[in-house]
């Protein structure tokens, strides 16, 4: 089955969307996405999503495309067309074009471009990956300074992935000043003695729909929460580490630069946030 797409407006084979080679997501990077996962056919988090593609426009200077009621309707739209039990939805969002490549901006009124699409992936929540856990790397963080808004500023992130393939790692945590930011494309964590620690939110990071879900469960669960900078060698020493994001939910981490953490299984507390996590989204899903 073909994919339906979703491109400016219109609902097409994938094979027959288009975008101009001027748009400014292609040739600048001049675009934001979100990434919405779905589970049971409906939308997890689909809200808090809505709210930071608004947050990243407004830091950019960038119009709307639509409404979040008309966002809403373009996302189940796909999900129905596709048949989606279980999988990811894309949306980027980008400056447009107005015909030629310049640095300066289009003219006001240029319409922005917006394009989602679907990933169907059975099993998402019964990942076996996290059942494994995940052996991460340390890299240096070279990202430009606003990481708190979500643009498709993607490159680096994707060497850093390339980077711990090569390592035969699944991903890498990032470093700045000696602390952790984050990972490529995930918040990240550490529990030691019973306490989750995790960097607290500013213009370094990205903050995470799924960071916030699940710190407010962990605190509905009692477990104690410190948002601080941390290094790396602490987290080497943790008793535990974990990941979060749309994609992966909660995920396990069990080795750091080589170093294993724990007995190099995924921890408890990691296991019972994704549980929690996973029960509470399922419930709230729209
Ligand atoms: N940090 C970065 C750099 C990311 O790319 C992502 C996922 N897009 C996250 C954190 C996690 O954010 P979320 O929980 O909203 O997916």
């Amino acid at each position: 089955m073909t994919r339906t797409v979703y491109v400016n407006g219109e609902y097409l084979p994938e094979d027959e969307a288009k975008v101009s080679i001027f748009d400014r997501g292609f040739l600048f990077a001049d675009a934001v996405y979100e990434v919405t996962s779905v589970l049971d056919g409906k939308l997890i988090d689909f809200e808090g999503h809505a709210v930071r593609l608004d947050r990243s426009l407004n830091e950019l200077d960038m119009p709307s495309p639509c409404s979040k009621d008309e966002l809403l309707e373009i996302h189940r739209k796909l999900v129905e067309l596709n048949g989606i039990e279980e999988g990811l939805i894309y949306l980027q969002v980008s400056r447009g074009s107005d015909g030629d490549r310049d640095f300066v901006f289009p003219a006001e009124g240029t319409p922005p471009s917006l394009v989602l699409f679907t990933q169907n992936k059975p099993g998402l929540a019964d990942n076996p990956a996290a059942k494994k856990g995940a052996k991460i790397i340390s890299i240096e963080d070279i990202r430009w300074g606003r990481r708190d808004i979500k643009t498709v500023q993607l490159l680096y992130p994707s060497m850093g992935k390339m980077m711990a393939k090569k390592a035969g790692c699944d991903d890498a945590w990032l470093i700045e000043d000696g602390h952790v930011t984050e990972g490529t494309s995930n918040n990240a964590y550490f529990v030691k003695n019973g306490k989750i620690v995790t960097r607290p939110l500013s213009n370094d990071i990205l903050h995470g729909i799924t960071r916030a879900a699940v710190l407010r469960l962990a605190e509905e669960a009692q477990m104690e929460i410190e948002e601080r900078l941390f290094t790396i060698d602490e987290a080497k020493e943790a008793d535990e580490a974990f990941t979060t994001s749309a994609s992966a939910f909660v995920m396990p981490v069990v080795e750091i630069d080589g170093v294993q953490l724990g007995d190099g299984t995924p921890g408890p507390i990691a296991k019972r946030l994704r549980e929690i996590y996973l029960e509470e989204s399922r419930k709230k899903a729209i």
